[in-house]
């Protein structure tokens, strides 16, 4: 049994021509949860499953571009008669706050009427399926977790937004694929701290971390997508992609 990942959306902090916000689709077994719901993610999602398909979402933080898209799959679950039960939502409590703070300028809508929030963080584990999740904290300016995921010893990591640091090195040690938030190129020091990766530094936790594939994204607008391929492989061996829309990845079993 392995581990399907699908990239609904890769590009950092806003949309761009034809590529949506962060929103990763990881299938088990035909278990299917929903990692991140960036703007325009779910669009991609509903060309592979209806959001009604969801088992879990898990948000890694309430930036918008990680999570606004859950407004929209309010609508498509509120409306839909088969629709009867309500969809896990691992999240921090700020992520829930804001969705159901922003669909009750709408009453009566009430968002915990489709999604049932369960509060994580770093340190907590759950289980989906067949698949074992745990959270770690991430470097960042608001409540944001890296995610493990792993199934039969196949290991998935996907950052979050990150920084880097420690727990996110040890979070993703040893993991099939690490998926990394490499915002920038160049030199991190002409960048705010504390807020995004350069491919350079993602390449250096990878090493550092152990990871056999690393996948790049979350790259600025403005970001060359050859530079930064190039800059993460100067910090690591193995193989180094850039996540694209509606591409899909396999880690472990056949
Ligand atoms: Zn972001
Ligand atoms: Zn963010």
């Amino acid at each position: 049994m392995g581990i399907s990942l699908t990239v609904l959306g890769s590009a950092g902090t806003h949309t761009g021509a034809g590529r949506a916000c962060s929103g990763y689709l990881v299938e088990v077994a035909g278990i299917r949860v929903l990692l991140d719901a960036g703007n325009g993610a779910t669009a991609n999602l509903q060309t592979l499953v209806p959001v009604s398909g969801l088992d879990a979402v898990v948000i890694s933080h309430r930036h918008i571009d990680h999570c606004i898209d859950l407004i929209s799959c309010y609508y498509n679950l509120r409306f839909d008669p088969d629709f009867e039960r309500r969809i896990p939502l691992y999240a921090a409590a700020e992520v829930h706050e804001l969705l159901r703070g922003l669909l009750a300028n709408d009453s009566p809508m009430d968002f915990d009427d489709v999604f049932e929030h369960r509060q994580v963080g770093h340190g907590d584990a759950v289980r989906i399926g067949a698949m074992d999740l745990r959270f770690a904290r991430s470097l960042h300016p608001v409540p944001t977790v890296s995610t493990r995921i792993e199934v039969e010893g196949a290991s998935l990591v996907y950052s979050g937004d990150s920084a880097g640091g420690p727990d996110l090195v040890q979070i993703a040690s040893g993991a099939d694929l690490l998926l990394i938030d490499a915002t920038w190129t160049g030199d991190a020091s002409q960048y705010p701290a504390g807020i995004h990766l350069t491919a350079g530094d993602a390449g250096a936790i990878a090493t550092s971390a152990g990871v056999s594939r690393l996948v790049l994204t979350h790259l600025a607008g403005a970001t060359d997508r050859r530079q930064a391929i190039a800059e993460a492989r100067a910090r690591f061996d193995g193989p180094v992609l850039l996540a694209e829309d509606l591409e899909r990845y396999e880690v472990g079993g056949v």
